[in-house]
């Protein structure tokens, strides 16, 4: 028999004391939290399933989406660059997901704090985001939303991919038809299914074009596509057009464009899978050729 509503709650509270907070989303907030029995430190996302929400059926409809999420977690929480989902509570008016703690944060903040990454930590990074994607792609699931804010670091600046709430699985590989996302990383394919009847629904390779925008960003600091008003961006995404002209970019070595360059494709069947971009010559440098680094 369910328990009462409450007691399901209490259940959390019981076994676990709630810190501050980490993270706010729209109907979400993260905070740090201590399971009694062991000591050990979590981050909790706690969905308010009611929050902001005018209807019984809107409350469903996040409940179902929140399920979906979590159901998505315990498909890829078992790869070392993936969040691990250790513990989840669900009543009638809130979620609770309670993930390994990522002490370090998000890489957006860490990239705010050291404005761009050096090639040797971009590779770092790299590789580690294109093995989780890789690993969520086998199993043939869609991110969606691949951004630095949704990439978190552990202690030692592990990477561990987060934020499965726009994530699908998919049975071929044009299935998806709806705009989700963040827009400065929004594949041209993603862009046009919502502008154009007729057009392919998308899949993978969506999240692929993401970690070519990611790559860019972590070498120098700022998007590839990006306009004041915001009609720019998307005809300059939609058109593939970027640029590495700038003088940041003249340091910077061949392979990495190179790579960029296999991700930042328009079409679709053209652009790298997360396995291609593993096998990319930039990954094939050993440690001890790098330069040391001041
Ligand atoms: P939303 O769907 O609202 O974007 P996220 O799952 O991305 O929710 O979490 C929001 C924010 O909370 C993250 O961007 C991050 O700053 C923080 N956060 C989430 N999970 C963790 C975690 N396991 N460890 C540390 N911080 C986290
Ligand atoms: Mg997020």
């Amino acid at each position: 028999e369910d328990l009462p509503d409450h007691d399901l709650a209490k259940d959390f509270y019981l076994k676990y004391e709630v810190r501050e907070v980490l993270g706010k989303g729209v109907s979400s907030t993260v905070r740090r939290c201590i399971e009694q029995d062991t000591s050990h430190e979590y981050a909790v996302k706690i969905i308010d399933l009611t929050s902001e929400k005018d209807s019984d059926f809107e409350t469903e409809e996040l409940r179902i989406s929140t399920i979906k999420e979590m159901n998505i977690l315990r498909m890829c929480a078992q790869h070392p660059n993936i969040i691990e989902l250790h513990d989840t509570f669900e009543t009638s008016t809130f979620i609770f997901l309670v993930f390994e703690l990522c002490k370090k944060g998000e890489l957006f903040d860490y990239l705010t704090e050291v404005v761009t990454l050096s090639e040797k930590r971009t590779r770092q990074v790299m590789r580690q985001l294109l093995e989780a994607v890789e690993f969520v792609h086998s199993k043939h699931i869609v991110h969606r939303d691949l951004k630095p804010e949704n990439i978190l670091l552990d202690d030692n600046f592990n990477v561990k991919l987060s934020d499965f709430g726009f994530a699908s699985v998919i049975s071929h590989e044009e299935e998806l038809t709806d705009l989700c996302g963040t827009p400065g990383y929004l594949a041209p394919e993603v862009l046009k299914v919502s502008m154009y009847d007729n057009v392919p629904g998308y899949g993978r390779p969506c999240d692929m074009w993401a970690c070519g925008v990611i790559m860019y960003t972590l070498l120098v600091g700022c998007p590839p596509f990006w306009h004041r008003k915001q009609m720019y961006m998307l005809r300059a995404i939609m058109e593939g057009k970027y640029s590495v002209s700038s003088p940041e970019w003249e340091d910077i070595s061949e392979h990495p464009k190179d790579l960029i360059s296999k991700l930042l494709v328009v079409d679709t069947k053209k652009r790298y899978t997360a396995e291609q971009a593993l096998a990319h010559p930039f990954f094939k440098r050993e440690e001890r050729e790098e330069k040391p680094e001041f």
